[in-house]
């Protein structure tokens, strides 16, 4: 009997994942003089636009303030604001968050995402406050950087918002997408280079607007320039915007 020849197998294909493309920069052909008054009229819109845009985390002292942005991190403002009057009664100071059993603070902070990093980096900070800053919250960048839990971001928070510092600017996901957007950027690669953008920024704007500025775009960010869908049409920076009306 003919043997029936052996079927070949098809070729395997190889099954290539999509990588989550992040938007890159394009580099304009803006000259870096054109740029900065773009940048001020960005501004001045921005100014007209949210006179008094401020933290939208409720604080009532810098340690608030501290604990309520390290709760922040991937968690939205309102969450944070609804966990935190209940875990301010019962954590009133340094000393009581320093001295706080874990699993209490977890509970109480579970839904804010990511606790059990955040109980640690929030009872850890509140040790070294206590220890090396005598209970209270520093008030330099040197000093926050020490804290447990506490980058760039978050120090830049709290010295502009707390302390009337502008020592730098805060980069949150809403302030690298529109510096992105808003054609900001000179050295940054994509809108999570978060270091490259805050230096961008900073060499733009003025620093008396810093701390200002992050507020400012952080709620333009939430409430017209979305993720998704970003309202162009209804933006008051679409007059400076080079991405305006290019999403479809
Ligand atoms: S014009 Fe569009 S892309 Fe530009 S800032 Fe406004 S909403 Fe965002």
């Amino acid at each position: 009997m003919k043997k029936s020849p052996k079927k070949k197998s098809a070729p395997k294909r190889t099954v290539r994942r999509k990588s989550a493309a992040r938007p890159k920069v394009k580099r304009s052909q803006e000259s870096e003089p054109d740029r900065r008054r773009r940048a001020a009229r960005i501004l001045a819109a921005l100014r007209e636009t949210y006179p008094r845009a401020d933290c939208a985390l409720h604080h009532r002292s810098a340690l608030e303030l501290l604990v309520a942005t390290i709760l922040s991190a991937q968690c939205t403002d309102e969450r944070v604001n609804q966990v935190t009057p209940d875990l301010f009664r019962r954590y009133p100071d340094a000393k009581a968050f320093a001295e706080a059993r874990p699993d209490q603070l977890e509970a109480l902070i579970r839904s804010t995402g990511f606790f059990r990093s955040k109980t640690k980096s929030l009872i850890g900070m509140a040790q070294v406050v206590r220890a090396d800053f005598a209970g209270e919250t520093p008030d330099t960048m040197d000093d926050l950087l020490k804290l447990p839990g506490v980058a760039r971001k978050t120090a830049n928070c709290v010295l502009g918002t707390w302390f009337g510092k502008n020592v730098g600017i805060v980069v949150d996901t809403h302030v690298g997408r529109l510096a992105l957007r808003l054609g900001l950027l000179s050295s940054a690669r994509d809108d999570k280079d978060a270091v490259k953008i805050e230096q961008d920024l900073m060499e733009l704007f003025p620093r008396e607007s810093w701390t200002y500025l992050a507020h400012a775009l952080i709620h333009h960010g939430r409430n017209v320039c979305q993720a998704r869908k970003p309202q162009c049409a209804a933006c008051s920076l679409a007059p400076e915007c080079p991405s305006a009306g290019t999403f479809a």
